[in-house]
């Protein structure tokens, strides 16, 4: 086999990101687009000693559960990898891949899916899944889009999205990403009548020119604020005022630009200037209101993410007297919803402006429970144990992809909380640090899945882990 050549396939399994994975004569072949279940025509990319990728050419025979994706570009755009599998179906694969890591990486011998309740009966300290919580409507979720701008094969400038592990930008079809609130194309739309206007270019990769970089976008849900934050390579807008007249005709209460001038993949620069409006849009998630600088995480899927926290909250169980640990906890958004079950509640975030965010949203409701600290969380947690020999009944943690650093484990090993409340966007580290944390005293209680992120392959978990007995 070499480079181009066309062969069928039939997909038996779907690898982490989503990609079809089968077999020819035991050699690997992982396809995107590919479902489990097609038999397919593919044709071959790129070739390593067990393994290669190839890419699809037509589907031979449809898996079942394989429908037709509405966006034109869903293929080519890397922010979608399901939109070809049923909704139902594309569940299924998610509670079946932090199934396979809590196994597999976390060593959980004990854990059984939902539907295999009845297999766990009489298997001594199984841990059955609950199931996962879907949305009722997996489009239009996402309260944030970053698009990158860059310019059409005629030069206008464009919005669009990466393809998938490039750089190559696949314009977005008439600006409307169906993940995305349908206000967003006007705001583009705005900002690139504004470029052409004006002459104002778009930034190039490839050789660190031009001006726009991005454009950053939020809505609060509840609130119904819109913000715009334009991310540029210098320090200067050309038209600023102009620039700001276009947005608030548009719509935006908060507008800001973001000076990004670094050679990075990283989207934000870490300086803001504030251009209209208060700096930040507020949002509500069940009774609690937030406000949201540009520079602060804030979940993507507001409807979703009030299910995850009350999932969070049930798994903690408190009763009023609780002292609560919250690591990674951005602007407090946990925090705040266990502050109104606990005794005290002390959050810790790297990004001081998401913490400034955190201290103001406590005050806005009226909670006096919490505190805040600026650090990482291996950093802050040990020292405020050594140094103030702080306690916890609960700890909460939040991580990013890359999990829990090993010295934050410690330290909670260390303070010894009852319950250890496990919120994971990546499943893999999560069974990593659920596996460590197995080793040192704990056993992981009760599992849950919920889909903040439809159409793409990830999915949000939630851990309850207990301090076994001595
Ligand atoms: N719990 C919050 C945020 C979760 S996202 C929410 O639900 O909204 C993870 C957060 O961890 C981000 O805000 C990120 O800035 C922060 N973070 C990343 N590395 C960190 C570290 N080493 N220590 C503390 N916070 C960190």
């Amino acid at each position: 086999m070499k480079k181009n050549d066309k062969f069928t396939v039939t997909i038996e399994d779907m690898g982490e990101d989503g990609a079809g994975i089968g077999r020819v004569d035991g050699y690997i072949w992982f396809v995107k687009d590919a479902l489990i279940g097609d038999t397919i025509e593919a044709s071959a990319m790129k070739m390593k000693k067990n393994y290669g990728f190839a890419r699809l050419v037509r589907v031979i025979t449809p898996a079942k559960g394989r429908v037709e994706a509405k966006c034109p570009v869903a293929r080519a755009c890397g922010g979608c990898q399901l939109q070809e599998l049923d909704y139902k179906e594309q569940l299924k694969f998610k509670e079946k891949k932090v199934y396979n890591h809590l196994k597999r990486i976390g060593g959980m011998e004990n854990l059984f899916l939902p539907e295999e309740a009845e297999q766990a009966a009489g298997v001594p300290d199984a841990v059955v899944m609950e199931p996962i919580i879907g949305m009722e409507d997996p489009w239009r979720y996402r309260n944030k889009a970053q698009y990158p701008i860059g310019r059409e094969k005629d030069g206008k400038p464009t919005a669009g999205f990466f393809a998938g592990r490039t750089h190559s930008l696949i314009p977005v079809p008439e600006l409307d990403c169906l993940l995305g609130c349908a206000e967003n194309k006007d705001y583009l739309a705005a900002v690139l009548k504004f470029m052409e206007d004006f002459g104002v270019e778009p930034y190039d990769e490839a050789n660190h020119k031009g001006l726009v970089r991005h454009v950053l976008l939020r809505k609060g849900f509840a609130s119904g604020e819109h913000m715009v934050c334009l991310v540029i390579n210098g320090k200067k807008l050309p038209h600023e005022k102009e620039f700001i007249g276009r947005m608030r005709e548009a719509g935006a209460d908060s507008i800001s630009l973001s000076f990004n001038m670094e050679k990075t993949n990283v989207i934000l620069g870490t300086e803001i200037k504030n251009l209209y409006g208060p700096g930040y849009i507020t949002d509500k998630i069940g009774n609690i209101e937030y406000r949201i600088s540009p520079l602060s995480f804030y979940q993507v899927n507001p409807v979703q993410t009030e299910r995850l926290y009350g999932t969070a909250l049930e798994f903690a169980d408190l009763n009023g007297g609780e002292t609560v640990w919250d690591l990674y906890c951005g602007i407090g958004t946990i925090s705040s919803f266990l502050a109104q079950k606990a005794g005290k509640v002390c959050g810790v975030e790297i990004i001081p402006a998401a913490i400034e965010d955190a201290r103001e949203n406590a005050k806005r409701n009226g909670l006096d429970n919490v505190e805040f600290f600026v650090g990482k969380a291996e950093e802050v947690l040990p020292e405020q144990y050594e140094k103030n020999h702080i306690k916890a009944d609960v700890i909460v943690v939040d991580p990013p992809r890359k999990g829990c650093d090993e010295l934050c484990l410690e330290t909670i090993v260390k303070m010894a909380p009852e319950k250890v409340v496990y919120v994971s966007c990546d499943s893999s580290t999560l069974a990593r640090d659920v596996k460590y944390l197995g080793e040192n005293g704990y056993a992981v209680k009760r599992v849950r899945t919920v889909d903040m992120f439809g159409m793409s392959g990830h999915v949000e978990t939630v851990c309850l882990l207990s301090r076994k007995a001595q």
